[in-house]
């Protein structure tokens, strides 16, 4: 049975209610007679008039109409199309605000879900200026009169909206796809439309190394026949000051996915290069890499902490993508296993490996709960294990494996606190007992957090 009998609020009403917390998306929470409202936009401690747009059997969402009583912790989004966008969601709330609502977030998750109270959530470790912090933007492309327009799409549309400027973005990436709309334009290049398959100019992609200051710029096309093409480059190479590498990705297909199998160097590198600590990484068209290269060094950081390592450790990093944690870990332990299921990551893991002339690292392509009870079986024991894996957590015959496997000290490094307080209650009842947990804001303005926890075998 219902915990409502009645439903208090009908659809499209207008009603007045307190908001009392924020959900982990970001949206407001409030009751009425006990029912719950999720109100976007509302923050904790207001007032507020809101729409009631859908009604479920025990909650439902609502619209913020005006707010009645603001939160000092309000502020006016310095984005002008902060509302029409959706890559931010937080931009209203002050920034410090935003950290402690992380934190109160992966405090809850825990208590709630993991039924882990004793360990410490430290404060949310933000960045000191939250803004243009992405070295990575894709722009879809789209047309208006007069030429190429390019920016971000409309909410549940496809409709393509102009933005000549985004705060998260570094304003390298701002400068390089104003300029693909004004050169790409002049020469008559269209952009593709989604609907009926016609035109070219699909997405720009820009990459930014923050320490190295290299550029990559990858347009992606319909096909590779390009009307001026060589003017194009010609125009591109001469006006956009320090690229390193221009790219061509090839993308025939009516599908949302931005990239397409074939990639083509039109001029200069395949990769551009950047650092984390003292780790260099080859970042190419297609390769994944964190976006936030800042905060990566201090999540990074605190897992190296956590890890304790003295130079003798056999470490596993499972998820390891790239093998950004690894090589990151390697610096400081006898050996390291690396494991991640995408076979290009691992190609990539391992030219990195022989980049920063890495010996004491191997890695393998499979998924995390097949190999690494794999290597249990031949004998391999880690000392410490390092986890990080999608936002749906650890596979839980991984995390069985560990509790055999019995490493010292585990380091879990999650995207999803949810997920992270239900693996760290199995983790717990195999014996760790989670020490720490340190809340790392890796995306300001969104809803994201991400935290390192550290977990220790308890002495039998
Ligand atoms: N540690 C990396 C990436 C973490 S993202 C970094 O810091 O850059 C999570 C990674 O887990 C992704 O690369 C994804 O491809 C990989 N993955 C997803 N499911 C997996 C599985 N079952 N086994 C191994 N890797 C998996």
């Amino acid at each position: 049975m219902s915990k409502h009998a009645t439903v208090p609020v009908t659809k499209n009403e207008e009603i007045e209610l307190e908001i009392t917390g924020l959900t982990h998306e970001g949206d407001g929470v409030g009751k009425v007679e006990g029912f719950t409202l999720f109100i976007p936009q509302a923050l904790p401690g207001e007032k507020v008039l809101a729409k009631v747009l859908k009604v479920k059997k025990n909650f439902g969402f609502g619209k913020l109409v005006e707010v009645l009583e603001p939160s000092s912790h309000r502020e006016a989004p310095p984005c002008p199309v902060y509302h029409q966008c959706g890559g931010c969601s937080l931009q209203h709330l002050a920034y410090d605000e935003q950290l402690r609502q992380k934190t109160v977030i992966v405090q809850d998750n825990l208590k709630r879900l993991g039924k882990i109270e004793h360990a410490k959530v430290h404060e949310t470790l933000g960045m000191k200026d939250p803004w243009r912090y992405r070295n990575k933007a894709q722009v879809p492309m789209g047309e208006e009169e007069g030429g190429l327009i390019g920016g971000f799409y409309a909410q549940r549309s496809h409709r393509i909206i102009n933005m000549e400027s985004c705060l998260i973005q570094h304003e390298k990436s701002d400068e390089i796809v104003n300029q693909v709309k004004k050169i790409a334009s002049s020469l008559g290049i269209r952009a593709y439309n989604e609907e009926t398959g016609e035109g070219l100019l699909r997405h720009v992609v820009v990459k930014v190394g923050f320490k190295t200051g290299e550029l990559m710029l990858v347009l992606i096309t319909k096909s590779r026949k390009i009307p001026n093409k060589e003017e194009l480059v010609n125009q591109l190479t001469k006006q956009i000051t320090g690229l390193k590498s221009l790219v061509l990705n090839i993308n025939a297909k009516q599908t949302n996915v931005i990239f397409g199998e074939e990639t083509e160097v039109l001029w200069g590198e395949p990769y551009i290069y950047d650092y984390i600590g003292n780790v260099r990484f080859a970042i190419s068209a297609r390769s994944f890499y964190q976006v936030n290269p800042v905060q990566t060094e201090i999540l990074y950081g605190k897992a190296l902490e956590y890890a304790d390592l003295t130079g003798n450790e056999t470490v596993i990093d499972a998820y390891c993508g790239i093998g950004t944690i690894s090589l990151f870990l390697a610096q400081k332990a006898k050996k390291v296993y690396g494991v991640e299921i995408v076979p290009e990551a691992i190609a990539d893991a391992k030219r990195n490996a022989r980049l920063n002339a890495m010996e004491n690292v191997e890695f393998a392509v499979g998924e995390a709960e097949k190999i690494i009870p794999w290597w249990y079986t031949q004998g391999i024991r880690a000392d410490v294990v390092v986890v990080d894996p999608p936002r749906k957590g650890c596979d839980e015959t991984l995390l069985e494996t560990l509790i055999q496997m019995k490493p010292e000290r585990i380091v879990y490094v999650s995207c999803n606190p949810s997920t992270l307080a239900r693996d760290l209650q199995i983790l717990e009842q195999g014996g760790y007992h989670t020490q720490e947990v340190q809340p790392v804001d890796m995306f300001p303005h969104t809803f994201h957090v991400e935290s390192v926890a550290w977990l220790k075998l308890k002495e039998s």
